[in-house]
């Protein structure tokens, strides 16, 4: 072994079911990352979200947020509850604050169907998704985010707010996540997602996207206004490979497409930056099935592995992105060997008899 490279994990589990399927996601990492592996990782547990707020008057203390700062990759379980809220009644959710305070601009939301997990496309090509929606999240239509106005009870108005900056390293992100995974067999394509038949700022989107692809000749530029995308989303979604968009049309259609491939307990994301990446599960807290130990923790065990694949390649480990295949791998031959199924799945296991299986399944993948 000729190294042995620590990773500082900042972990925070947050709110709801946030707990349970970041300990789910400890629990695999723990077994694909043997002792010889080559790499460790150290976790540092941190406290924030809701109940934090509630309890201590500071959804996210400068301390924690300087301690996430600090780490080499942030694992994040979910943050907020329904019921508690600052008092002009936004919900409290400090992982939009460090989306913008760490710059992590592109929102990776691979949208993957696999063998055994639910279906709900009748074409029998369904397996074949396989897409990853880059959702901009520090600007478009968020940065209106406590900037909105309401005149006199009669008109509300919020800004998109487009740049150039932003733009250009976040295309460029999404060509380079396109080679990266045409080497895996991946169709080579990123679709321009815009409305820029309309507005000025989502013209300026697509401009900037073209400039762009001329920079990157091995991969096929394409374009959908977000209308007809979120139409061929579920007619063919076979046919996507990576699709970028604002903001606000990035929110929405990877909540559509993780519907495709069995819902929010199968949707992992990851907010990534130059210089920094917070990996958590597309789904929320689910308050209403919070300590029941039903929460499915598929997302977050793939955010886990997303998290190693992300380190290897900026730290450049093979190994680590090797234990984040070993993960996806038993992830898959769980569902499709049908080991255990998850409520959420029409199934009967709950998120321990899930991250047993897991676990398990690691065994035949060392
Ligand atoms: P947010 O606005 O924070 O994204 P939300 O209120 O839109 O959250 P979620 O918390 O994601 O929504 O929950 C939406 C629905 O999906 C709920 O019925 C919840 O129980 C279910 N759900 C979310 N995550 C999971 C999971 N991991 N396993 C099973 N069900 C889940």
């Amino acid at each position: 072994m000729t190294s042995n490279r620590r990773f500082r994990i900042a972990v925070m589990p947050g709110d709801g079911i946030g707990p349970e399927v970041t300990a789910a996601a400890l629990a695999v990492l723990d077994a694909a990352v043997g002792a010889d592996a080559g790499f460790t990782l150290e976790y540092e547990h941190l406290v924030a979200g809701a109940a934090a707020w509630r309890d201590t008057g500071s959804a996210m203390t400068e301390d924690v947020f300087e301690r996430a700062k600090a780490a080499d990759a942030i694992l994040f379980g979910a943050m907020g509850l329904p019921d508690v809220r600052y008092d002009d009644g936004t919900e409290i959710a400090p992982q939009l604050d460090l989306r913008f305070r760490l710059g992590l601009y592109a929102g990776v939301r691979p949208v993957k169907a696999l063998a055994g997990g639910a279906r709900p496309l009748a074409d029998p090509r369904g397996a074949d998704i396989d897409l990853v929606i880059v959702r901009e999240s520090t600007e478009g239509l968020f940065a209106s985010r406590g900037k909105g106005t309401v005149e006199d009870d009669r008109i509300a108005r919020d800004t998109m707010v487009i740049t150039r900056e932003t733009c250009e390293r976040l295309f460029d992100a999404s060509f380079r996540l396109a080679a990266r995974r045409k080497t895996r067999g991946g169709k080579g394509r990123v679709t321009c997602v815009d409305k820029s038949n309309v507005f000025a700022s989502m013209a300026f989107f697509r401009k900037v996207f073209d400039e762009r692809a001329a920079r990157h000749p091995d991969i096929e530029p394409a374009h959908h206004y977000v209308d007809a995308a979120a139409l061929d989303l579920v007619r063919k979604p076979w046919e996507f490979d990576v699709m970028v968009a604002e903001n606000m049309f990035g929110d929405i259609l990877s909540d559509l497409a993780a519907a495709l491939v069995g819902g929010m307990g199968m949707a992992p994301s990851a907010d990534i930056g130059d210089a920094h990446a917070l990996f958590q599960p597309a789904h929320g807290s689910a308050p209403d099935i919070a300590g029941r130990g039903v929460a499915n923790p598929i997302a977050t065990i793939q955010c886990a592995a997303m998290m190693l694949d992300w380190l290897a390649e900026r730290h450049d480990v093979p190994a680590c992105a090797e234990a984040g295949r070993r993960i996806d791998a038993a992830v898959a031959a769980v569902l499709a060997e049908g080991r255990a199924r998850p409520a959420d799945l029409g199934g009967a296991d709950g998120t321990e008899a899930v991250t047993r299986a897991v676990v398990d399944a690691l065994g035949a993948f060392a």
